[in-house]
């Protein structure tokens, strides 16, 4: 059988207190194909170090384990420094919850799209300003040249949201791991953002890890849900399915109206 895009057994991630190793994600077991799959669950669930742990980039006290954590049959937490820097942005993208944390405000946005191909391409500049407008187009953006010359301040949160999206695809990476993606923003653009990853990833045959707090809504958009409670994986749910969901937790979770 062939090796799913992503696959994570037994992971767990662990911070130091007093009372010893204390984990946030505790022996969880999943794999992500060319598909939407959803990660959901309460704050401090280990939704986000769960992500981290999947690009390498969990803060240094923590210790990761896990049986296996693979990106294409590849070894991930073997691999150096050298081997992450080629798979990000390049193989895996990792789009964050708020834009201001993600583009850099002293970069006009054409640069900080295009940065991807300058770091894993030969292409020329001229091909890389091609590449880029397209790429702002595609997600959805009104006028692409005077975005790209744009600085980020100058954009709205939406906006900010797309560019963060296009820079994320522009060397299109199989796997995408977007982390409360649409969190800062109304729940109409909310929507829009969710239904335009949702058409990139068919389009673009991607896989997407779609992390958020917000169960009822981001199923809707996922092929399946895998509801995560206390760094452990609760159920998971065919997607929009609340039919097939087990647990009274994840019920609950499904009512909640988020805040
Ligand atoms: P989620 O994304 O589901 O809201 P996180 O994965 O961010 O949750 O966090 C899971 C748990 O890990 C939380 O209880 C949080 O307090 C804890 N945690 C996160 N970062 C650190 C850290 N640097 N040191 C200790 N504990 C941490
Ligand atoms: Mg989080």
């Amino acid at each position: 059988m062939a090796e799913p895009l992503l696959s994570a057994q037994d992971l767990s991630v662990s911070f130091p207190s007093e009372a010893g190793p204390l984990p946030v994600v505790d022996g969880i077991s999943f794999a992500v194909d060319r598909e939407i799959v959803a990660l959901v669950g309460e704050s401090g669930s280990g939704k986000s170090m769960t992500g981290r742990a999947i690009m390498g980039l969990l803060p240094r006290q923590a210790q990761v384990r896990a049986t296996r954590l693979s990106f294409e049959g590849q070894d991930l937490l073997s691999l150096p420094p050298s081997g992450w820097n080629a798979l990000r942005g390049n193989g895996i993208g990792l789009v964050l919850q708020d834009p201001k944390y993600s583009l850099n405000p002293a970069h006009k946005v054409g640069r900080q799209v295009e940065e991807t191909l300058l770091l894993h391409t030969r292409l020329s500049a001229a091909e890389r300003r091609e590449r880029a407008l397209d790429m702002l187009h595609t997600v959805g953006l009104p006028d692409p040249k005077r975005v790209y010359a744009s600085y980020p301040a100058a954009l709205s949160g939406g906006m900010g949201q797309r560019v963060m999206i296009a820079a994320m695809l522009i060397n299109r990476p199989k796997l995408l791991i977007a982390d409360e993606p649409t969190s800062a923003l109304d729940r109409e653009l909310q929507g829009q953002i969710l239904t335009l990853l949702r058409s990139l990833t068919e389009g673009f045959g991607m896989g997407l890890l779609l992390i958020s707090h917000d169960l009822q809504q981001i199923s809707q958009f996922a092929d399946r849900a895998i509801v995560m409670r206390g760094g452990r994986i609760e159920e998971e749910l065919a997607s929009g399915n609340l039919a097939s969901a087990r647990s009274a937790y994840t019920r609950a979770l499904w009512a909640a109206r988020p805040s």
